[in-house]
Parts: structure tokens; C-alpha cells; sequence
């Protein structure tokens, strides 16, 4: 199957009937730019900045983050990267911010990611300031994570707006263009899309987040691992009205929580209407395996009769489906 999967690397994610999905990687790390090469993606859709904070000793310094992104940047070369600030606090603690390690209860739902980027701005001065320098010339895309309400996408978006006239204001040379998304990870934002989306440029769906608060279940809890399933009438009706508003409005929607990285649930989001996927690099193989063989158009109808009407077990059905179709 490796092998089948190498010979797919060259071809296009195209399915059956003909629509281009957007299959991209998740990374994190100098070295994960390699998967973009080895996997044929389409770019990095989720590139985790806080990855070199928690590896580092020390809080990384301006420079040393806008050398990382500028590296990461290289190796793409013409194929677009979304940052995502950092996403610290709650259980990615920080052993150099020890002063805020607040011994909360609830790390997931706590002071974490923009919340922390918000209320320590300087963090976020530092970080914007690096991106946009790393991206001098060409296009950046930003996005931040666990917004819950639409302020504070737009105070973030002002941090960035405000290094940026001072690094225009001195004659440095700023990115070409910004592209601003919001990532969807809690699930109250879902009922604000439209105050949201004449804001952003993209949304991005985090769906490990997303589910469990949706779910009320831990991401990580073991005894909790098996009991939901990502194929269930809940979680599949509330992605696809929460994407519904951006689709109809063109604006551009992408999956990258792990659900997308596999061949089953990445099937299930197409139903949906999902075109854009940011997956786990091993994962690219499959998945652009099952989108090649899917006729798209005839499963939307099936997903919208199952969303209707939800079988027992939806991923039963969706995968006697996919036997029955061969894909
Ligand atoms: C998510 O929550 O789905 C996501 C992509 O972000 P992370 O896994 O880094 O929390
Ligand atoms: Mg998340």
C-alpha cells in the first residue's frame, strides 16, 4: 500500500466527479517542511508556532522565531503556509512562565492560546512583528486559534495591523498581503458566523478542540477515546451548518484537526461540502487515495439524506457505501 500510495504523490486530489480538494499538512517543526515534498500537499495548512516554544529553553527571542518561519516560508516556495499563533497555556505550560502556571482545573478551557496572546500583548507584538518581517514581499497568512468571541479575533488581527504600519512607517518592507482567519474551535463562535465572516479571509475548523467541547469530553481522557464517535449525527450536523454560512459566501474553509487525516471522516466532511483539508503528513496518502475513487456529487446526497434521517451507526453506512462505490 506504501508503494500504491507513492505512486499517487504526482497526481492532483481530484475526485471522480471532478472536484479539486485542497489536501494540505499539518507541521510544526524546521524539519516537518520536508512532508511537502514527500507527500506532493498543497502546503502547510496549520503550522503550529507554539512547537518552538515549548521545545525551547528559554522563551524563543524575536529573531530566532522570524528565522523559523523565513526557513519555513523558503521551503514552501510557491505553495502558501498558515501560520497559527501561538497556542500556549493550559496543559502546553510553559516551564519558563512558571509565574502563570495557575494550577488551573480545567487547563482546556482556561487561559490559554489567544486568551494568554491578548492579555501578555508583548508576546503577540513579538510574534506578529516576526511573521510579518519572515514574510517580507510575499503573502502572509495568520490565523489564531480558540477564539470565542469576535473581538478578540479583531484585537488580534490589531496587533498585527499596528506592526505593521510601524514596520511601513520606518520603510521596512512588509508582506505583500495579510490574510487573516479565525480558527473554530469553540463551539459559541459557531453561532456568530455572521458577525465573523466580513472579518476573516479563511476559517479554519480545529475539530480536536471543537469536539470536545462540543462533546464535553476531554481530547485526551483514555477512557473517553472510544466512546464518541466523529461520525455522529451531532458532531456532523454542527460542522456543517457551522461551515454552511462561509461556503455559501465563498469564503475559503479548511479542516485541520486530526478527524481530517482520516479516510472515513475526511469523507464524511466532503459530504458536508469541506474542500480543503490540513492533515497529518502520513495521512495524505489514504486520504487522496479515497478522494480520487469518491463521486462527490453522489455522496453529498447520501450524507444529506443520513443527516436527515441519521442511521444507527453513520459510519457503518458510510463505509458500506464506500465498499459498494469502491472507494
Ligand atoms: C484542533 O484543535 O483541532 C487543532 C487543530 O489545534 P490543536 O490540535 O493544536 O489544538
Ligand atoms: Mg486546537
Amino acid at each position: 500500500r506504501r508503494a500504491a500510495f507513492a505512486a499517487l504523490r504526482p497526481l492532483p486530489p481530484v475526485t471522480r466527479d471532478g472536484t479539486r480538494i485542497a489536501l494540505m499538512v499539518n507541521a510544526g517543526l524546521r524539519d516537518d517542511a520536508a512532508a511537502l515534498d514527500v507527500t506532493g500537499a498543497d502546503g502547510i495548512g496549520l503550522f503550529r508556532t507554539e512547537f518552538q516554544f515549548l521545545v525551547s529553553a528559554t522563551l524563543p527571542q524575536r529573531e530566532r522565531q522570524q528565522r523559523l518561519y523565513r526557513d519555513i516560508l523558503e521551503a514552501a516556495g510557491d505553495r502558501p503556509v498558515t501560520f497559527r499563533t501561538v497556542d500556549i497555556g493550559g496543559d502546553k505550560a510553559l516551564p519558563y512562565m512558571r509565574a502563570d502556571d495557575l494550577g488551573e482545573e480545567n487547563p482546556a478551557m482556561g487561559w490559554r492560546a489567544l486568551r494568554v496572546a491578548l492579555d501578555r500583548d508583548g508576546l503577540m507584538k513579538a510574534q506578529a512583528r516576526a511573521l510579518l518581517e519572515a514574510a517580507a514581499g510575499r503573502t502572509l497568512n495568520v490565523m489564531f486559534p480558540m477564539v470565542s468571541e469576535v473581538w478578540e479575533f479583531d484585537e488580534a488581527r490589531g496587533i498585527f495591523e499596528a506592526q505593521r504600519t510601524w514596520l511601513a512607517a520606518r520603510g521596512r518592507q512588509t508582506p505583500a498581503a495579510i490574510r487573516y482567519g479565525a480558527m473554530l474551535e469553540v463551539p459559541a463562535l459557531a453561532e456568530c458566523m455572521d458577525l465573523l465572516l466580513p472579518r476573516i479571509d479563511f476559517l479554519s475548523i480545529g475539530t480536536n478542540d471543537l469536539t470536545q467541547f462540543l462533546m464535553a469530553a476531554d481530547r485526551a481522557h483514555p477512557k473517553l477515546a472510544e466512546r464518541y464517535d466523529w461520525l455522529s449525527p451531532a458532531i456532523l450536523r454542527f460542522l456543517r451548518r457551522a461551515a454552511a454560512p462561509a461556503l455559501a459566501q465563498g469564503v475559503p474553509v479548511t479542516v485541520c484537526g486530526e478527524m481530517g487525516g482520516r479516510p472515513l471522516e475526511a469523507m464524511a466532511l466532503l459530504g458536508i461540502g469541506i474542500e480543503r483539508l490540513s492533515i497529518t503528513p502520513f495521512a495524505v496518502g489514504p486520504v487522496k487515495a479515497m478522494v480520487r475513487s469518491l463521486d462527490l456529487g453522489a455522496l453529498r446526497a447520501r450524507m444529506a439524506d443520513w443527516l436527515a434521517h441519521p442511521p444507527a451507526d453513520i459510519r457503518a453506512a458510510l463505509s458500506d457505501w464506500a465498499m459498494a462505490e469502491q472507494v
